[in-house]
């Protein structure tokens, strides 16, 4: 029996990216969307081939729709290096796309492993994923740093438009050195603040924030303050309705109460602790192909992706002809999450539901023992099998047509 399918009303945004992801992003469009869904996307072509031809425009252009629509799906893309200059004939060494989505939607960065039974946790007390959200603005990504070559003074200056003036001895060296200036602005933090109870609410899980204002007196201390500034006044009846809490507490503490926690809860991090932090919990939880990306705006903006890279070492191999097993799990929830939430934005019941149909197949598959080769591994209490990509994605469509009861 055909079956009819889903429509859309409002279009999602589509991000085409590079190498092996590129090659899954098709796979997973013909197998396990197109068939089922009428979809309506706007694409855009983020490979890098297409990016030097745009001279990087189409990234913007990409960043602006899902401004407009507010429902995206990326690929993974090539961020490139002096390497990638020449491997691709680049005119310029166009900055992270990621970075530019980032800047134009201002987003929060939450990242979420998926679990499954026969994948145990390194800590053996996690019984539930642990979402990290990244600040992804500022500190140490947006520094000015030198060397400093000789003996001098080092000081720290700022010129206000009104006349404050600041001067502080920052270090008198006596030897060369190095120096590193970084900022951040209140109207970010009030944004990673608000994304994150948002989310919180959403989810239904707690809300951790850490930082290091023992030390950092002045810096560290503005983002504890507004956090709790932003919580007092608009989200603490809010979280007390929903049952959940939100607590600031050191980076060293929150570290060791993450370690012995059972999971389940969303940890805030400033920049470079999510950036490192969001690396120890996927590869705790197991794989960094099971960890899925959303940057989600402060007035509610989604982009949905996986949080590895584009995979490069088994593209190789895919191009010398031989059969690769990458996992696309991480990509395929960045579609199912991405039609869910343009389902639920829309009302669309019947959109939504096929989001979490999606990834029950993708569970069904996996629970049967059917799997990447980089699972294999570590699955433990059944018998796993590693099969390529394309066999891996046929079987869970099988397993989708069964769930939607079509023959
Ligand atoms: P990567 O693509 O994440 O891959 C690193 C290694 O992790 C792989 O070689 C593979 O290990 C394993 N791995 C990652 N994802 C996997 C999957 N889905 N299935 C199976 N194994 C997987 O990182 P990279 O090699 O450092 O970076 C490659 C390119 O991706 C770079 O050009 C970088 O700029 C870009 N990148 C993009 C994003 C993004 O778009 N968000 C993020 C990170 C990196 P084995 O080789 O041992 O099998
Ligand atoms: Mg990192």
């Amino acid at each position: 029996m055909m079956m009819k399918k889903i429509q859309m009303q409002t279009p999602i945004v589509e991000l085409d990216g590079d190498e092996m992801t590129r090659i899954l992003w098709k796979m997973i469009k013909a197998e396990l969307i197109t068939p089922f869904v009428d979809l309506k996307s706007e694409y855009y072509d983020l490979g890098l081939v297409h990016r030097e031809e745009t001279k990087d425009a189409v990234t913007v252009e990409a960043s602006n729709a899902i401004a407009r629509l507010g429902v995206g799906v990326k690929c993974a893309t090539i961020t490139p290096n002096e390497q990638r200059m020449s491997e691709y004939n680049l005119s310029e060494k166009y900055k992270s796309p990621n970075g530019t989505l980032r800047a134009i939607l201002d987003g929060t960065v939450f990242r979420t492993p998926i679990c499954i039974d026969c994948i145990k946790p390194v800590v053996k007390n996690w019984k539930k994923p642990i979402t990290i959200a990244r600040h992804a603005y500022g500190d140490i990504y947006k520094a000015t740093e030198f060397r400093v070559p000789e003996k001098g003074k080092a000081e720290l200056v700022f010129t206000g438009e009104n006349g404050t003036n600041f001067r502080q001895t920052i270090y008198d060296f006596e030897c060369p050195g190095v120096i590193q200036g970084l900022y951040n602005k209140d109207n970010s933090i009030k944004s990673f603040a608000r994304s994150c109870f948002n989310y919180a609410l959403d989810a239904k899980e707690d809300l951790w924030f850490s930082a290091k204002d023992t030390i950092s007196k002045k810096y560290d201390q503005t983002f504890r303050d507004i956090f709790q500034e932003i919580f007092e006044n608009e989200f603490k009846e809010k979280f007390a309705e929903a049952g959940i809490i939100y607590f600031y507490t050191l980076i060293d503490d929150a570290i060791a109460r993450v370690i012995r926690s059972e999971g389940g809860f969303i940890w805030a991090c400033k920049n470079y602790d999510g950036d490192v932090m969001s690396d120890m919990i996927s590869t705790a939880f197991g794989s960094l192909a099971m960890m899925t990306s959303v940057l989600v705006s402060p007035d509610g903006k989604y982009e949905y992706e996986a949080a590895h890279g584009t995979v490069t070492r088994h593209y190789y191999k895919y191009l010398k002809g031989e059969e690769t097993s990458t996992n696309p799990m991480a990509t395929i929830f960045a579609w199912s999450g991405a039609l869910s939430k343009r389902g639920e934005l829309d009302g669309n019941k019947e959109l939504e539901a096929f989001g979490h149909n999606l990834e029950k197949a993708c569970f069904e598959t996996l629970n049967s023992g059917i799997m990447t080769k980089d699972l294999v591994h570590l699955a433990e209490g059944i018998e796993a099998k590693a099969v390529s990509s394309e066999e891996f994605i046929k079987i869970i469509r099988a397993h989708l047509q069964e769930d939607l009861k079509l023959d």
